[in-house]
């Protein structure tokens, strides 16, 4: 653990599991964002999650602002969202034969999302965004992908072109192993630029298949869709005959039911969604209209498939999610609290003196530490990371879990208090002060 302003901040338990994981796991983790690489020391390891909480097996218990990079939006262990998993987990784990529920829940999925009439059900965001290339490319018989800079669209070879969250992270935008072959077609954009697509589409006439992109990015921090640039999108592509590809694997569910299409009343041709619709189980899924999603075997020509595909406990966690943020009132807790903590982190940086930006669209919210609005990519990369790895453990040392890196967005969730957001706060401003 770097040395911070608290002392019996130690992690003996976590330093000894992860030495023992390092052994048989690279970097001892599953996902590289776990390892805490990019603010340079080891990771506490988990012990259990409730509501807003984390406990680590050295029993430290912390607010938790990554609710597993976005899936818990209700809270961990959220009691309807355990019920229907344990129901069904007693009916059996895995079948290989169609459900009823996979039928509920990609009901619930086309009313929410204004782009889905038809969607397909897979297990990672991965596999969605993968899957919602092969099927743009399959139906417009065109092979260029549009992508912007800082965006990140799980591990799929052609999207690795400076991907953003740990790809960015670890210095690693570009990975090793993605053939010329692979990233050959796609094409890379800034963000919130509208003219530079427009300039690529002219320059690529009749090549291009989609343009992709998070409507929101969160995996280069928090950094929204400027005024009428998604518009401009929408626009452009039509005129173009390209797909607009929302991937919303992140937002879906979060920034509002019908995720950021809905909020910013844009609809796009095909939506990717992930992380929430599981209910913190595996599953993730893409849709378009139903003349589109035809094209997907075996209805159509472009194969796609999955031994675990909708599975069931995902499915009944997923869809348990769904009607609790449909029913509920979650989205306005949701934004009370997380304008709270914007307005709190905002105001204890500012009389720390320390430059910064707060940057939010409902629950998803990053503090900067960047002198004026972060727009793109680069911008983003201008922020002191040094001062935020600092501020990073000195808040792990005062009981709050952000994310391990300048690049990611923090999560609120709906178990969070107003009592969680305002220790938040206050941790915040003695951390600042060691920190800064
Ligand atoms: N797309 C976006 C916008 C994401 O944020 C992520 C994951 O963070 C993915 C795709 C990949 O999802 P998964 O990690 O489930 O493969």
């Amino acid at each position: 653990t770097p040395a911070v302003s608290r002392p019996d901040f130690r992690l003996p338990k976590s330093h000894e599991a992860f030495a023992r994981a390092n052994r048989v796991i690279p970097g001892g983790v599953n996902s590289p964002a776990r390892a805490f690489g990019a603010v340079g020391g080891e990771p506490p390891f988990m012990a259990k999650a409730e509501g807003a909480y984390l406990f680590d097996i050295d029993g430290h218990q912390y607010i938790d602002y990554i609710g597993s990079w976005g899936p818990m939006i209700l809270g961990h262990g959220h009691p309807h969202v355990r019920e229907a998993a344990a129901r069904a987990l007693e009916l059996g784990t895995s079948f290989g034969a169609p459900t009823v529920r996979e039928a509920e829940i990609a009901e619930a999925v086309a009313a929410a999302v204004p782009s889905i009439e038809k969607v397909r059900f897979v297990s990672s965001g991965t596999e969605a965004t993968m899957s919602a290339i092969r099927l743009a490319r399959g139906a417009t018989g065109r092979d260029k992908v549009i992508k912007m800079a800082g965006h990140y669209h799980g591990h799929v070879d052609a999207l690795l072109i400076q991907a953003g969250s740990a790809a960015t992270t670890l210095g690693t935008p570009n990975s090793p192993g993605v053939t010329a072959g692979a990233a050959k077609d796609t094409l890379l954009c800034p963000f919130n630029d509208a003219d530079a697509v427009a300039a690529l589409l002219e320059q690529h006439r009749g090549e291009v298949a989609a343009v992709l992109l998070e409507p929101i990015a969160g995996n280069m921090g928090l950094v929204p869709p400027g005024p009428g640039y998604l518009e401009a999108l929408r626009a452009l592509t039509e005129r173009h005959g390209v797909l607009l590809v929302f991937d919303e694997v992140m937002t879906g569910f979060r920034v509002a039911y019908g995720g950021a299409q809905a909020l910013y009343g844009v609809t796009p041709d095909m939506t990717t969604l992930g992380k929430i619709v599981g209910g913190g189980l595996p599953a993730a899924a893409y849709g378009s209209s139903a003349k589109v999603m035809d094209r997907v075997s075996p209805a159509g020509p472009v194969f796609q498939a999955g031994t675990l595909s909708g599975n069931p406990l995902a499915m009944a966690a997923g869809l348990a999610t769904l009607e609790t943020l449909r029913e509920g009132h979650a989205y306005e807790r949701l934004e009370a609290l997380s304008a709270r903590l914007a307005e709190g982190l905002g105001r204890a940086a500012r009389d720390a003196k320390v430059p910064h930006v707060v940057q939010r669209v409902g629950s998803m919210l990053t503090l900067f530490f960047h002198d004026g609005p972060v727009r793109n990519y680069d911008d983003a990369r201008r922020s002191d990371t040094a001062l935020f790895a600092r501020f990073f453990w000195e808040m792990l040392a005062r009981g709050v879990y952000l994310p391990c890196s300048q690049f990611e967005a923090a999560f609120v969730s709906a178990a969070h208090t107003e009592a969680d957001i305002d220790h938040t706060i206050d941790a915040a401003r003695e951390a600042l002060a060691a920190a800064a």
